[in-house]
C-alpha cells in the first residue's frame, strides 16, 4: 500500500510507499510545537516527491542536520529530510499533510524534545 501527502495549495505532492501509520510522534520542542506536527519516519527510498520541487523552500536550525521542507506558496510543511541514528537517509512525514490519514485514530507517542 501507499499513501499520499500534499501542501495546502497542492503544488507540493508526495507519495510514501508503505502502510498508513497507526501511530505518530508529537514533540514539544520549540519548532514542533509551533508547527503542530504529527510525524512518522520513513526510509528515504520509500518517499517520492511527485511534484513541487521548484516551490520548496527549506528551514534549518540548531545542528542544521534536518532540512524542513515547506511550500513557499502556502507555507505548509509536509515533510523534512534528515538521517537516522545509523546515518541512513530518512524522511519525516507530517501526517497532518496526509488527507487520508485519520488523525483521531492515531496513537500519539509524545517526545520531550524540549528537554534535550
Ligand atoms: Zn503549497
Amino acid at each position: 500500500m501507499a499513501y499520499e501527502g500534499s501542501c495546502h495549495c497542492g503544488a507540493v505532492r508526495f507519495t510514501v510507499d508503505g502502510d498508513m501509520p497507526t501511530e505518530a510522534m508529537s514533540c514539544n520542542c520549540s519548532h514542533c510545537r509551533r508547527k503542530g506536527f504529527l510525524l512518522t519516519f520513513v526510509p528515504a527510498d520509500k518517499f517520492t516527491l511527485d511534484s513541487g520541487a521548484d516551490e520548496l523552500s527549506e528551514y534549518r536550525f540548531n545542528t542544521k542536520r534536518i532540512a524542513h521542507k515547506f511550500c513557499r506558496v502556502c507555507g505548509v510543511q509536509g515533510y523534512a529530510e534528515g538521517t537516522g541514528p545509523d546515518g541512513s537517509e530518512m524522511r519525516m512525514v507530517n501526517l497532518r499533510s496526509v488527507p487520508d490519514c485519520d488523525l483521531d485514530s492515531l496513537t500519539i507517542r509524545k517526545v520531550d524534545g524540549a528537554s534535550r
